[in-house]
């Protein structure tokens, strides 16, 4: 396997550079989030659709646009998940050419799952023994999936009315979990002041730069099964927005393909979905906002995208 091609983290605003050989957090500049940067034009000597062909099936086969020692990553074999042509919901929908990326198939059940497998191979590489994750319940049972195949305690804190399979899979993964009031704002709220107390690593959604290369994954998948079935990339991709991890991903994702060389300019339109009962990412958007205001009382059957007040709601 190729070796990894990062060479530093940059702030996503300001643009400081940051070291990526230690652990990072946000950018101590401006307080907002780092993403990962790779020397794009020698990771394109050894990365093509041809030379993917024989990689393991798992989102670790990027490797040269992957984060560490992507020779033995802390995997569960996330990704390359199915890539389903849906007629008959097309048809329903009014879409006729619509196609379903089952997420659902990753370990622990959802695209969280990559997300996790990236920052925990990043701590453990980087020495991290305990981490602290607030979440909305995915990334909860992910954290403790992932923590405990790489020997390092997960502390996870989540809603009090999150769905009661999600609490019992995070223990049954030997996490220790508190359940607050409220949602993953305050749970958030908790870890940090757990986390500065006991010296945890918070893996919060984009306060922690490695998770959003595990869910960038998502873009080089389309790419490459799109691109098998001769199509290029699909028109547009509708996402379910929380924290916007997977959408941001695939945006870079897509970026990255064009430095490569493999895509051109073009784009899908990206399309953030989110419940009516907590959509602060719409609304802005609907307002020509650059920032999202935080959503009161948020309330939705989707536990997954019930998030009030992301943190880089500006990217
Ligand atoms: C976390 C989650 C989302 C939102 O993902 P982000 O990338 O954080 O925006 C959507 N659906 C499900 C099922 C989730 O678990």
């Amino acid at each position: 396997m190729p070796l990894s091609h990062l060479t530093h983290l940059e702030c996503s605003i300001c643009g400081e550079r940051h070291e990526a050989d230690v652990l990072q957090t946000i950018c101590t500049a401006c307080g907002r989030a780092l993403v990962a940067r790779y020397d794009l034009t020698s990771a394109a000597r050894t990365f093509s659709r041809e030379s993917l062909a024989g990689r393991p099936w798992n989102m670790w086969r990027y490797a040269e646009v992957m984060p560490g020692d992507v020779s033995s990553p802390t995997t569960l074999g996330e990704g390359m998940t199915p890539l389903l042509s849906t007629p008959r919901l097309g048809a329903h929908a009014g879409v006729p050419d619509l196609w379903v990326k089952d997420e659902g198939g990753n370990p622990t059940g959802s695209f969280k799952a990559r997300g996790l497998s990236a920052a925990i191979s990043r701590a453990r590489e980087l020495g991290v023994t305990d981490l602290g994750v607030p979440t909305a319940g995915n990334a909860g049972s992910a954290a403790a999936a992932y923590a405990s195949r790489a020997g390092i305690r997960a502390h996870v804190a989540m809603p009090d009315d999150t769905p009661s399979t999600i609490m019992a899979e995070v223990q049954a993964y030997g996490a220790e979990l508190t359940l607050v009031k409220g949602t993953i704002s305050d749970a958030g709220t908790y870890i940090a002041q757990r986390a500065a107390e006991e010296g945890w690593f918070v893996l919060a959604t984009l306060k922690e730069p490695y998770r959003v290369e595990g869910k960038k994954t998502m873009g080089y998948e389309l790419w490459e099964q799109f691109g098998d079935l001769g199509d290029g990339l699909p028109d547009v991709v509708v996402y379910p927005t929380g924290g916007g991890t997977g959408l941001i991903g695939m945006w870079k994702a897509f970026d990255e393909l064009e430095a490569m060389g493999l895509i051109g300019s073009e784009r899908p339109r990206m399309i953030a979905v989110q419940a009516e009962g907590c959509a602060p990412i719409v609304r802005a958007f609907d307002l020509r906002l650059d920032r999202a205001e935080p959503w009161e009382d948020a309330q939705t059957l989707a536990p997954g995208i019930r998030v009030p007040a992301p943190f880089a709601d500006d990217l």
